[in-house]
């Protein structure tokens, strides 16, 4: 967008750096940050709290928290009320993305996600994400739990609409009280439960729900270290184009936006010595496209590197790569198992949340919850870590009420 800017999750001088290149927003940052600090208290209850009734829309807690939802607004409305210049919005929008939704269309309310950052910072786990499964892991194998990997569940058993087993890859059959499903809802629900049984998720209703964007992915592991912050994002010229034609117009963007992860500054030990790894994500249309990806790869992964080495300090960087993986949305569907290829799940629009998401006991099948980015309150590591609490919780209080 013609201009380079460093965020800081410190006012202080995240201020100056609004001084230096927006002089005149600096008080709309004070202001966003205020009012949207307000905004995410009223809003954190119902984040952490079930949605299985529509008497919960007129709760004491949703009530209260309805004047600060920005209703009828989107993220981008939202933050026109506190900043002139375009660029700015943009940098305060984007975060829609996390969602895999159109800052032009992403509810007011998700202001919280560039809040958060800006409040809160943005962290990194040493070792990186995989880190918080192993930790996960480790306390469910020390409080007597077993993990068994690499043993897919093929099919969900059900009679009437009674869960009664799954029956895994391997050709086994295991039982138990209760199942949490955390894969892919909408795949999980198309491919592994028979036609016929559901009925308000059945395949030809999952179809016509809204979906999120999806991502190209590249992998590098480099033999050098590039002096560049964790994280560079490239936004296009056109941003708004860009951001119709991942989520309206369903077609590649000749000039896509573009994130280049390089944690490698921040964690030594993701690569070898002198190494380092570099991830680079290009938000692309979900698998409702024609696109063909099989032709385009090969074309969309060297405009990606074009851009990267004309426009950012990642100079060079297709002489210095060691190791390359690819991911397109076809690949997330076919190897990854996520519906659509739709990589941020459901759509967050307002009429497929709280209430209209899956609930996190799942209102179609007995015995049967959810987790994940598909249920209540949606996609992102920090919301699907308050699925699995609401749904622990209410697992525990049905023990509780049949013991
Ligand atoms: C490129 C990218 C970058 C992201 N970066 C961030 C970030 O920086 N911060 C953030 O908060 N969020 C980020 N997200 C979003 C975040 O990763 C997701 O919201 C989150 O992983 C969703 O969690 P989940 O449990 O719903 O699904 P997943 O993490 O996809 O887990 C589902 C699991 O179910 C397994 N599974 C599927 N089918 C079966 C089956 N039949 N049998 C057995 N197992 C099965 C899958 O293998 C998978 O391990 C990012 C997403 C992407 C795609």
């Amino acid at each position: 967008m013609g201009k380079g800017c460093r965020c800081i999750a410190t006012a202080k001088k995240m201020l100056k750096v609004i001084g230096e290149h927006f002089p005149g927003n600096e008080q709309g940052y004070d202001g966003f940050m205020k009012d949207t600090r307000e905004k995410m208290q009223a809003l954190m209850p119902l984040l952490q709290t079930r949605h299985n009734k529509w008497t919960d829309y007129v709760s004491k807690r949703a009530l209260k928290a309805l004047p600060k939802l920005s209703l009828g607004k989107s993220v981008y409305d939202v933050l026109s009320d506190y900043f002139t210049d375009e660029r700015l919005k943009i940098a305060f929008t984007f975060q829609a993305k996390y969602l895999g939704m159109s800052p032009w269309e992403c509810p007011g309310a998700f202001s919280i996600l560039s809040y958060m950052e800006h409040e809160w910072g943005v962290f990194h786990p040493i070792g990186g994400v995989n880190q918080l499964s192993k930790a996960m892991a480790k306390v469910t194998e020390e409080h007597g739990g077993k993990i068994h990997l690499r043993q897919g569940v093929k099919r969900i058993r059900v009679e009437g609409k009674t869960i009664t087993g799954l029956e895994l890859e391997t050709g086994e059959h295991v039982h138990a009280d209760e199942y949490i499903i955390n894969a892919d809802f909408a795949e999980a629900m198309t491919n592994l439960v028979d036609d016929g049984v559901l009925r308000s998720h059945s395949k030809k209703k999952l179809e016509k729900k809204k979906f999120s964007c999806s991502t190209f992915m590249i992998y590098v592991g480099i033999d050098k270290l590039y002096d560049m912050p964790h994280h560079t994002i490239l936004f296009a010229e056109d941003y708004q184009k860009n951001v119709n034609e991942m989520t309206r117009d369903l077609v590649l963007s000749e000039e896509p936006s573009i994130y280049i992860h390089n944690a490698s500054v921040t964690d030594p030990t993701l690569a070898p010595p002198g190494h380092s790894a570099v991830y680079i994500l290009a938000p692309v249309p979900n698998n409702y496209s024609e696109i063909d990806w099989e032709e385009k790869q090969e074309t969309f992964k060297t405009l990606i590197y074009e851009e990267l080495e004309k426009k950012t300090g990642f100079k060079d960087i297709r002489k210095h790569i060691v190791e390359e993986k690819v991911l397109t949305p076809k690949q997330w569907e076919n190897d990854h198992s996520v519906y659509k290829g739709a990589t941020f799940s459901l759509g967050h629009q307002l009429s497929q949340m709280m209430y209209f998401r899956p609930h996190n006991r799942f209102q179609e099948l007995e015995h049967c919850w959810l987790v994940g980015g598909g249920t209540h309150p949606g996609s992102g590591l920090p919301t699907i870590l308050e699925s699995a609490r609401i749904t622990t919780g209410w697992i525990r209080e049905k023990e509780e009420q049949t013991t």
